[in-house]
């Protein structure tokens, strides 16, 4: 009955959705294969600052949101990226999950940290967080455009260029909102830099794969890492 309490959410190898072409329909369909029974959740993913709850989400529906929250940890919630950062997040103390794609724009609306206050607004108060894998400041070079929507915290200049650490965005958005820092997990692996775990947008263009993170159900039966 309590097993939330300790539950993981998987962020997954390439294995799970290698050769899918990254639509929500795909990766559905293979979350439905690999876990059979349990009620599947992915988005359309927009790259806004929306976020639904899952009981008010019809049956087969896809709706256009970066973030999702359920008070059923029987759900699946699904989030598909490829350099943007996965955000997986489960409350100690109600039975609460979430998911969220962050990617600069998700982040410069504030995304993670309204995930948490939504989660935190149903009652959860001890939240522990998993930062997936994304593009690191070893390869994430930006403009202007990025930088003014940022700032510059996580800002790393090299060689004349500047680099942000999209995760570290996303962990001050979720420390700023009231989690533990020692609640939260950051999984420090890029995914450019990683090509035989992850694929990535930037290395691998617009017909990159997507990398899926799940929390949920039997989520944590998928190969891949856990979340924290
Ligand atoms: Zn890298």
């Amino acid at each position: 009955m309590y097993y939330y309490r300790t539950m993981r959410g998987i962020h997954c190898t390439r294995d799970v959705s290698e050769g899918l072409d990254g639509s929500p329909a795909s990766i559905a369909g293979r979350l439905t294969d690999l876990l059979p029974g349990s009620r599947i959740y992915c988005l359309n993913q927009v790259h806004g600052d929306g976020i639904v709850f899952a009981e008010d989400i019809s049956p087969g529906a896809v709706p256009e949101a970066d973030g999702i929250i359920s008070c059923n940890p029987e759900d699946v919630l699904c989030i598909r990226t490829a350099d943007c950062v996965p955000v997986l997040l489960r409350s100690e103390d109600m039975p609460v999950i979430a998911a969220v794609h962050a990617g600069w724009r998700g982040l410069a609306m504030g995304i993670v940290k309204k995930a948490v206050e939504r989660m935190q607004a149903l009652g959860a108060t001890v939240i522990h967080v998993s930062i997936g894998p994304s593009i690191g400041a070893c390869c994430y070079e930006v403009g202007s455009d990025v930088l003014d929507a940022l700032g510059r915290e996580t800002l790393q200049y090299r060689n004349h260029a500047c680099y942000i650490d999209l995760q570290g965005v996303a962990l001050s958005q979720v420390c700023g909102a009231g989690v533990d820092r020692r609640r939260v997990h950051v999984v420090r692996l890029c995914t450019s830099c990683n090509p035989g775990e992850f694929f990535s947008y930037r290395r691998d263009g617009a017909a990159a794969g997507r990398n899926i993170s799940v929390i949920g159900g039997k989520s944590w039966l998928l190969p891949g890492l856990q979340a924290g």
